[in-house]
Formats: C-alpha cells, sequence, structure tokens
C-alpha cells in the first residue's frame, strides 16, 4: 500500500485552518487519527484531517509530525463532518471544534504512563444492580403509533414527540429503544438529557429495561478518566445507551441507530460559553449525517422547534392524555396579589389552599424561581442597597449562612450589622426568596414538616437525591424550591402546586423570557395529580387575564405555541428570523462599544459589497447586565432571513474582525438564547 506523505491536522487555534505536516516514513496514519505535531515553539495534540501526496508548502518549511496516536481506531468521517459542520455553523475553527469535543486524555499530550492509562479506560464497566426487571406495560393507541412510526421510518427522520408530563414519553422512548434492538442487536443510542444529576430515576429505568445492553453515561459531573471511559466504550462498542448532558453529542458511536433528545426545548442544550453550540440542533445533524431517526421529546417544545413541526420540516407524534389511569392535571387558579390583604407576601386564597391540603395530609409544592432570602437588602433610612460592587446588580441577603452574595459573579460578604452608609441597625430586606418563605411556611405551619430544595442545600453531592428521597418516601409535607422541583420528579402524593412571583418572567424584555415561564409554568404543573388525586395549581400574579394563564388552564400548549408564534411574526423575531450576537467586554464600556461601533462599519461595508439585503445588524447597545464580575459588556445583534444568509455574512464579517486589532474581549453567539 501507498503511504501518504503529508497529512492536513486540525489545532486547538482560533482562525487556523487545518496545516499540513510531513509524515514520518515510519508512520501510516489514518484520517482520523490523533498526533503530536510542533507549532511555533509548542508541541500540540492535532487531528488528521486528510492525507495527500504532495504539498505546496516550501521543502525547507516543512516540519513533520512529532508522533502518531493511533492506539484508538481513529475518529469516524462522521464525527469529522459534524465537528467541521459546527465549526462552520458557530464561526470556529475546526480545529478549535474539534479538539475541544475530545475528553482531555484525548487532547492531551501522552505522558509516560499512555499505554497503561488507556488500558486502565477499557477496563469493563461494573455491573449495576437492577432494582427489579420491570413488567411490561400495555401502551395506550397514541404511544403504539409514535413507537410503529419511528420503527417504519428510513434514513433521517426527525420527530417531535409532544406529551404532557405524565404522558409517557419516557415509555415511547423506551419501546423505540427496543424495537432498534429487535432489529438491529449491536445498534447504540444516544440519549441525550438536560441535567444528569436530576436523572437517575431516568438511568435506572432504562437499565431495569434493558437489562443486558451495557450503558454509560457521559456529564459534566464525571471525573475526566470516567468521561474518557465513557467516550471510548461508545467509540469501541462495547457499550450501547449512552446517556447524557449535551457534551455526549461529541461522542463518536459507529453503530448509532437512534437519537433521544428529552426536553427539547432546555436551555441546558445551549453552551454559555467557549463554543456555543446548541446539542439538539447538532442531534439534527448528527441524524440527517447518520441517516437514522431522532426524536425531540418535551411538555412544551421550543418555538423554533414548533415552527418546524408547522411548516413540515418535523413530524409531529402526540401523546393528548396521562398515561396512568385515573391521573388528572391540576384545575388552576390565578390569585392577583394586588389590594389583598397579604401576610408575608402569601395571598389569602394560597394560605387556605395550603391548609386544606396539608389537613388531608397530602403534599405541597411551593415554586418561586428566586433563591436565597431575599433579592436586597436596603437601609430605610439612607436608602442604601446591597450591590454587588463588581456587577450591575444586587448582592443577595441570605439570612442562614449570614451573608450578602452576588448570584453573577459569586462575590460574598457577612452580611452588615449596621448600614455602612449612615450607621443605621435595622436593615430590611426587600422581596422574598425560597429561604424567605421557607422561613414563613414554618411560622405559618409549625407541625408541618417542610423541605427546601435548591442550588444552596443541594451542593454536597447526593444532597438533590436524598432531599427527593425524602419527598417520594412521604417524609415532607411542604416542598419549596426553585425550578429544580419542577423537573422529572414522579411524586406520588402531592395535590397542590402553588407558584409564586412569576410574574418578572411575564414582564421581561426577553423575547423568550414568556416562552419560558409558561415552559416552567406547565413542567411545575405536571408534578401534581399524578397518580388519580385531583390536584390544583394557584399561581399568584397580576396578569391572570394574559393569554398564557388561558392556555395553561387548558394545558393547551398548541393554543398557546400558536398564539405565540402570531406573536414573534408580527414582531419579525425569532424563529423567523435567525440572530447571532457580537458581544465585547472591558474594563471601560466605552472602549466595548468603540469596537462594536467599528465591528458595526465594517459589517455594514461588508453588507453593500455583498449586496446582502437579507442580513440587518442593529446598533451597539451596553447589556442588561451591563457589568459582571468587573467587565463592562456591550452587544451587537444581527439578524438574517436565513440560515444561508447568516453563514454567508459571518463567515467574511469575522475574518474582518480579527484584523480590527483590539484589546477588548469579544466573542460570537449564533442563535443566542438571551438577546
Ligand atoms: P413522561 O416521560 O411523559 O413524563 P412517563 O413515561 O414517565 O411519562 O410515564 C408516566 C407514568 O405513567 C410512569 O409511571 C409510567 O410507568 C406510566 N405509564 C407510561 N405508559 C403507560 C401505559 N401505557 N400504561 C400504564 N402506565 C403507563
Ligand atoms: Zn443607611
Ligand atoms: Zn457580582
Amino acid at each position: 500500500m501507498a503511504t501518504s506523505r503529508f497529512a492536513t491536522v486540525a489545532l486547538n487555534v482560533p482562525l487556523l485552518p487545518p496545516l499540513t505536516y510531513r509524515i514520518a516514513e515510519t508512520m501510516s496514519p489514518c484520517v482520523g487519527d490523533r498526533c503530536v505535531v510542533p507549532l511555533g515553539r509548542r508541541q500540540e495534540v492535532g487531528l488528521i484531517v486528510a492525507l495527500s501526496d504532495q504539498t505546496t508548502i516550501d521543502p525547507k518549511k516543512q516540519k513533520t509530525i512529532i508522533r502518531l496516536l493511533n492506539e484508538t481506531e481513529p475518529v469516524s468521517e462522521i464525527w469529522l463532518k459534524l465537528t467541521r459542520f459546527a465549526a462552520d455553523y458557530y464561526q470556529h475553527s475546526w480545529g478549535e471544534v474539534s479538539i475541544a469535543a475530545l475528553p482531555t486524555f484525548f487532547k492531551t499530550k501522552p505522558g509516560p504512563k499512555y499505554e497503561q492509562s488507556l488500558e486502565r479506560l477499557r477496563k469493563p464497566y461494573k455491573e449495576k444492580k437492577i432494582d427489579k426487571p420491570s413488567g411490561v406495560l400495555t401502551l395506550n393507541d397514541e404511544q403504539q403509533l409514535a413507537v410503529e412510526a419511528v420503527d417504519h421510518a428510513k434514513g433521517f427522520a426527525p420527530y417531535v414527540l409532544h406529551g404532557v408530563t405524565g404522558s409517557g414519553k419516557t415509555e415511547v422512548y423506551l419501546r423505540m429503544m427496543e424495537s432498534l434492538f429487535i432489529k438491529k442487536p449491536d445498534a447504540q443510542v444516544l440519549f441525550l438529557v438536560p441535567e444528569i444529576n436530576l436523572t437517575p430515576q431516568l438511568e435506572a429505568r432504562i437499565r431495569n429495561h434493558f437489562p443486558d445492553k451495557p450503558m454509560a453515561s457521559l456529564h459534566s459531573g464525571l471525573a475526566n478518566g470516567e468521561r474518557a471511559k465513557a467516550w471510548l466504550a461508545a467509540k469501541e462498542k462495547r457499550i450501547q445507551i449512552l446517556v447524557g448532558t449535551r457534551m455526549a453529542i461529541f461522542s463518536d458511536m459507529p453503530n448509532l441507530g437512534l437519537i433521544v433528545v428529552d426536553e427539547e426545548h432546555d436551555l441546558s442544550y445551549k453552551a454559555g460559553d467557549g463554543i456555543r453550540y446548541s446539542a439538539r440542533d447538532l442531534a439534527i445533524k448528527l441524524a440527517q449525517l447518520r441517516q437514522i431517526p431522532v426524536i425531540l421529546g418535551s411538555a412544551t417544545p421550543s418555538l423554533e422547534t414548533w415552527s418546524r413541526v408547522k411548516n413540515g420540516h418535523y413530524n409531529l407524534l402526540s401523546l393528548t392524555k396521562r398515561a396512568v389511569p385515573g391521573a388528572s392535571l391540576p384545575t388552576l387558579s390565578v390569585v392577583n396579589p394586588k389590594n389583598k390583604k397579604l401576610i408575608k407576601g402569601l395571598t389569602p386564597e394560597v394560605i387556605d389552599a395550603i391548609s386544606e391540603t396539608l389537613q388531608k395530609k397530602e403534599q405541597v409544592i411551593i415554586f418561586l424561581n428566586r433563591r436565597g432570602y431575599a433579592p436586597v437588602l436596603t437601609c430605610p433610612s439612607c436608602g442604601w442597597l446591597s450591590k454587588c460592587p463588581h456587577c450591575s446588580t444586587y448582592a443577595v441577603y441570605h439570612k442562614f449562612h449570614g451573608k450578602l452574595v452576588c448570584h453573577h459573579c459569586g462575590w460574598s460578604i457577612p452580611v452588615y450589622s449596621r448600614c455602612p452608609d449612615c450607621g443605621n441597625v435595622d436593615l430590611l430586606p426587600m422581596g422574598a426568596g425560597t429561604q424567605r418563605i421557607e422561613e414563613t411556611l414554618e411560622q405559618l405551619w409549625p407541625q408541618a414538616r417542610i423541605l427546601r430544595i435548591d442550588r444552596d442545600t443541594t451542593q454536597r453531592k447526593n444532597a438533590a437525591k436524598e432531599a427527593f428521597d425524602a419527598v417520594h418516601a412521604g417524609e415532607v409535607d411542604i416542598l419549596v424550591g426553585t425550578q429544580m422541583v419542577a423537573k422529572g420528579h414522579d411524586f406520588q402524593k402531592v395535590s397542590l402546586v402553588v407558584v409564586l412571583n412569576i410574574d418578572a418572567q411575564l414582564v421581561s424584555s426577553n423575547p423568550r423570557s414568556e416562552e419560558r415561564a409558561f415552559a416552567n409554568l406547565m413542567q411545575v404543573a405536571g408534578r401534581a395529580g399524578r397518580f388519580g388525586l385531583p390536584a390544583k395549581m394557584v399561581v399568584q400574579s397580576r396578569f391572570g387575564d394574559r393569554e398564557i394563564f388561558a392556555a395553561l388552564a387548558q394545558q393547551d400548549y398548541n393554543r398557546y405555541a400558536d398564539h405565540l408564534l402570531k406573536v414573534r411574526k408580527e414582531e419579525n423575531s425569532v424563529p423567523f428570523v435567525c440572530q447571532a450576537l457580537l458581544m465585547a467586554d472591558d474594563a471601560n464600556i466605552g472602549k466595548a462599544l468603540e469596537f462594536l461601533k467599528q465591528a458595526l462599519k465594517v459589517g455594514t461595508d461588508l453588507l453593500e459589497q455583498q449586496q446582502n439585503e437579507s442580513v440587518v445588524i442593529y446598533d451597539p447597545i451596553p447589556m442588561a447586565l451591563m457589568k459582571l464580575a468587573d467587565k463592562e459588556r456591550a452587544q451587537l445583534l444581527v439578524e438574517a432571513s436565513s440560515r444561508v444568509a447568516m453563514g454567508r455574512f459571518l463567515r467574511h464579517w469575522y475574518r474582518q474582525l480579527c484584523e480590527i486589532g483590539t484589546s477588548v474581549h469579544w466573542t460570537m453567539d449564533v442563535d443566542p438564547m438571551d438577546v
């Protein structure tokens, strides 16, 4: 076999296209192998993306691959295509994306114990105990239809599995996997979830359903070694089911036959820094490359996804009722706190509903999307407010730790015993967070067993699981918490859900804010009445007459989604336009804005040159949270009528931005979630 003389190597360097290196005579690399190459004075791990026999590079300047890393199979062609697509789409170099996508072990220069480490990574997973093989449920007609549709699918086939919480979506995913395994016993399945720490229930359910299918999970809670192990096991086909968070989209599964994206609307699928990819969107791309079905499941699909159902790009599978016989959805009442006699922020309606539920010995969930005791501490005598010195926001009062904490940058100090400005000793907490509500509940119902679940109470490993176990075991009467209480848990005895303080989300300027509020409300509503108890949901809000509550009362996602899409269309907003955000930060907002003004100028000229009328660039503005951790931030929004037009513009614009030469730090976010 004639061996190639040159290899093109992708390296983790911004803007750097893959570079060509000479191949030593002793080496016979494949496309997809890793290697160590010289780069300037450094040595870097790179990925071979092409081989050739010739190069135009001056022989004096040619450099040679130092070491070939081919103790593992090369990454697949499809994996290379996926990372290349992501690189082009999110405006990064191919090397930045492909190397970043590898687990640390595989992108680090091998040390002396490389071989032994590899061997250790290949040790089989310990058998996990199975609770009890699950009995076989008889699917209802809608579930059956969904499973059959996917079973008959040929090639690339995107589906949206839409069904309220408890409608049996998870059961459907399991049966879809099952019918795949019947057809192809060695097939692999990628199961994406938004937050793996909240889903031990799901893993156990999958294990019980497929006791003899090897399985692993991949998420940021794992140590580097464990991540490398799962990644390699998937690559070498030693596991067939991979359950993971967004990073798992970059696993390389040669026998991949099905992708599930559960809770596809969840924001966690979009990376918030580094390469800002959407694992959900890449899942679609991957399914296309592999020519397989992909299932996007949700009770409240994102409007992006819903609009693709409406225009026929995705097939809709609906589960319209709860799967367990007798389970119902809660009846809704919206209570306006205005002009009511409130007791510590609670309306009489809420207080009565809680008392009644406790009397019946049933459980209550109180949902409040704000942790801490009070969002701000004030001095009534001089007007002082507990501002964070590093951010344009307030430090939150955490009473039990006696601290003021900034939830944005993490800054904290012991709480002042007197006003730092005027010395007044009577500082006043304003507003209520989960801690304060917990305290109020303890005062109003001293005999009730109250448990708070939020990020503060669940920092310790297993703390969240223990807390949820206590709820399941019936050891808790009132569960109070943030979004964490809304997600995915199957509580047996909850018959009342109370929502406090959703209004902030209903008046936000972010166009996606209301969509998220609706998803939160539907999700928390899904916690009640799962097992036959008639259930109630009480929401305190000043906006009771809005469409969002009419739709919530009916649990009518379709109605609300159609309403929101109409509004977005009128406003010519996402998903009817594509967006990209150029963000700049500096110690001084002036400099950040100055850079963005240059970017605007360059962009406007480019559009003229391209005669590109499908792209609009808006004026630079300071971000809503202008200062964060001492950095002052500004943004520039770009909108385009199509992804193609956007891509064409961004590719050239990005290159020109790099030539501006500025000390200002800047990044680009394609399809940003917060605008
Ligand atoms: P989702 O994922 O939509 O929240 P699940 O699949 O978890 O729904 O189902 C909710 C509950 O209903 C679970 O306890 C599940 O075992 C049960 N279930 C699902 N499908 C059926 C069915 N066809 N018959 C009876 N119970 C079912
Ligand atoms: Zn004061
Ligand atoms: Zn701060």
